[in-house]
C-alpha cells in the first residue's frame, strides 16, 4: 500500500520567532526548587556554578514569550520547520473516522527533538564565555544532540555515558565522537562520585543518577565549566515549545483543529514542546483540547506516582523539585524506551497535571511496539521506542473515535526515529520482549523511603 500522507510545510518566513513560557499563564505557578540541605528556595546564586545566568533567568521567568536569538534560529533552520504530516495510511489501516496528524521531530541532525534545547543551551553558554560543558547521557540521545551544538559554538563537551550503554550501544557514542565530544563511561575515575562508586562496586554498570552526579561535580569544581540537562527543567521545556508553535500554524494551514494532543513522557520536554501552545489555547482562547502524556506502565510517575518534593537525581545532589515522582531510588524495569525510564516529572508538567489541565495514560511495552510496527508499515518511519508510547495512545484515541462513530482530530509528536534502536525491534519480533507491571507495594515502598518532609 502506497504512503499517501500529506505534508504541511511552513515557509521560513512563517516560522514562529519566540518560545512560549507557560509559567506566564498558569493559574497556579510551579512550586520553587528547594536547596537539598536547607530546604529553602534556591536563588540564582546557588545555581550560578552550574548554569549560565540567562538560562537561570529563563528558569524563573514569567514573561509570556522569549525571543529566539538570531544565532539559534539560524541553526534551527538546518532542519526546521519540521513537517506536519497527515497519517492517512495509518488512518486507513485503523479504519477510523479520526484524522491523525503527527509532527515529525525525527528530521533533526540527532534524529529527535533534543537539538531544540541543545542548540539554545550551547548558545547561552557561549555568550557568557563558557569554555567547557559537562553532561550525562543514558543511551546517548541527549549527548549526541548536545555534541553538535557545543562544537558549533567552539565549546568543549565532556559526556558521562552510563557504562552499560557505552559498552553495549556504541552507535550514539560514535555520533558524539564524530561531533567532537569526549565520551567517558560512568562511573569513572575522573570524579570523587565516580571513584566512590567504583571503590564500592568495581563492576558497576552505572546509572543515569551516577552520571548526573559526576557531570554536576565536575562542573561545580571548575569556574570555566557549566552543566547541561536535556529535560525536566523549565527552560528546557520552554525551548521545546517551538514544536507546538509550528504545529499550531501548520494545523491552521491544513484547516484542521486538534481535539487531542499527545506526547510521550520521560522528563516532559517533548510533551511540553508539542502540548503547551495547545494548553494556551485552552487557557486563553476558550478551547477544550484534550492533552495527554503517554508514559510507560513500568515507570508510571504521572498515573501512579505521588506529588511531593523529591531529588532530580538518584544520589541526592540536585535541588528538591515539586513533582509527581515514584521516588528517586525507584529503579524501573529495563524497557527499551530508555528515555522514559526517569522517576519524576518536571515541576511545570506536575503542577498542570495536579490542576487537571493535562492528563496521562500509561502503556505497556508490547502495545507500544505493536503501535510502532503498524506505524512503520503504514507511514514508513520506524519510530524510537519512546515515541511508540505516543503512537500507541494516538491509536487508542483513534479506535475510541471509531467505537463512538465520531470524527476527531488527533495530533501527536513523533519525538524521534528508531534507526539506532533497531535491536529493540529485533527483540520484539523474536518474542523476547515482556510487559512489566509495577505493583502498588513496589511504588509504596519506594515512596515511603523518601524522608524529605516537604
Ligand atoms: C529523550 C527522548 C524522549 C524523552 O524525553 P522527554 O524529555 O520526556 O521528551 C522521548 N523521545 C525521544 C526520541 C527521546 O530521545
Amino acid at each position: 500500500m502506497a504512503v499517501k500522507s500529506k505534508k504541511i510545510y511552513l515557509d521560513e518566513k512563517e516560522m514562529p520567532r519566540s518560545w512560549y513560557n507557560i509559567q506566564a499563564d498558569m493559574p497556579n505557578k510551579p512550586k520553587p526548587p528547594l536547596h537539598p540541605g536547607t530546604h529553602q528556595p534556591v536563588g540564582p546564586d546557588d545555581l550560578a556554578p552550574l548554569f549560565p545566568m540567562e538560562l537561570i533567568k529563563q528558569e524563573v521567568s514569567t514573561e509570556k514569550y522569549i525571543e529566539i536569538p538570531e544565532e539559534v534560529f539560524d541553526i534551527y533552520k538546518i532542519w526546521r520547520p519540521t513537517p506536519l504530516v497527515r497519517a492517512e495510511a495509518l488512518e486507513k489501516a485503523l479504519d477510523t473516522p479520526a484524522k491523525i496528524y503527527y509532527k515529525n521531530e525525527s528530521v533533526s541532525y540527532a534524529g529527535s527533538h533534543k537539538p531544540n534545547t541543545a542548540v539554545a543551551q550551547a548558545y547561552y553558554n557561549y555568550k557568557e564565555g563558557i569554555k567547557r560543558i559537562t553532561t550525562e547521557t543514558g543511551a546517548g540521545q541527549w549527548g549526541s544532540a548536545l555534541s553538535f551544538a557545543t562544537q558549533h559554538f567552539g565549546i568543549e563537551l565532556k559526556v558521562f555515558m552510563v557504562k552499560v550503554s557505552f559498552e553495549q550501544k556504541p552507535y550514539r557514542k560514535f555520533m558524539m565522537n564524530t561531533w567532537n565530544a569526549d565520551v567517558v563511561p560512568s562511573p569513572s575515575e575522573l570524579t570523587d562520585s565516580g571513584k566512590k562508586i567504583l571503590a564500592q562496586y568495581p563492576d558497576s554498570p552505572g546509572s543515569l543518577g551516577i552520571a548526573i552526579s559526576e557531570a554536576v561535580e565536575m562542573a561545580a569544581k571548575d569556574p570555566d565549566t557549566r552543566y547541561s540537562l536535556g529535560s525536566v527543567l523549565n527552560h528546557v521545556l520552554m525551548h521545546q515549545t517551538i514544536i507546538g508553535e509550528e504545529a499550531l500554524v501548520q494545523m491552521q494551514k491544513a484547516e484542521a483543529e486538534a481535539d487531542v494532543v499527545i506526547g510521550c513522557f520521560g522528563g516532559g520536554s517533548n510533551f511540553a514542546g508539542i502540548a503547551f501552545p495547545f494548553v494556551r489555547q485552552n487557557l486563553s482562547n476558550g478551547k477544550n483540547i484534550q492533552i495527554i502524556a503517554a508514559e510507560p506502565a513500568s515507570c508510571p510517575k504521572l498515573t501512579r506516582g505521588r506529588f511531593q518534593y523529591d531529588f532530580g537525581d538518584t544520589v541526592g545532589l540536585t535541588p528538591l523539585i515539586a513533582m509527581y515522582t515514584l521516588g528517586h531510588n525507584f529503579v524501573p524495569a529495563k524497557i527499551h524506551a530508555g528515555g522514559l525510564r526517569y522517576h519524576g516529572a518536571g515541576s511545570i508538567v506536575s503542577q498542570l497535571l495536579k490542576d487537571k489541565l493535562i492528563e496521562a495514560q500509561s502503556v505497556k511495552q508490547l502495545e507500544t511496539f505493536e503501535a510502532g510496527v503498524l506505524f512503520s508499515r503504514t507511514e514508513g518511519i520506524i519510530p524510537a521506542p519512546e515515541t511508540c508510547h505516543a503512537i500507541a495512545v494516538a491509536i487508542r484515541e483513534a479506535q475510541k473515535a471509531k467505537e463512538e462513530g465520531k470524527e476527531k482530530t488527533i495530533l501527536f509528536n513523533l519525538s524521534g526515529h528508531g534507526m539506532i534502536d533497531l535491536a529493540a525491534y529485533d527483540h520484539y519480533f523474536s518474542g523476547k520482549l515482556e510487559n512489566h507491571e509495577v505493583t502498588d507495594e513496589e511504588i509504596t515502598r519506594s515512596l515511603d523511603e523518601l524522608k524529605i518532609g516537604v
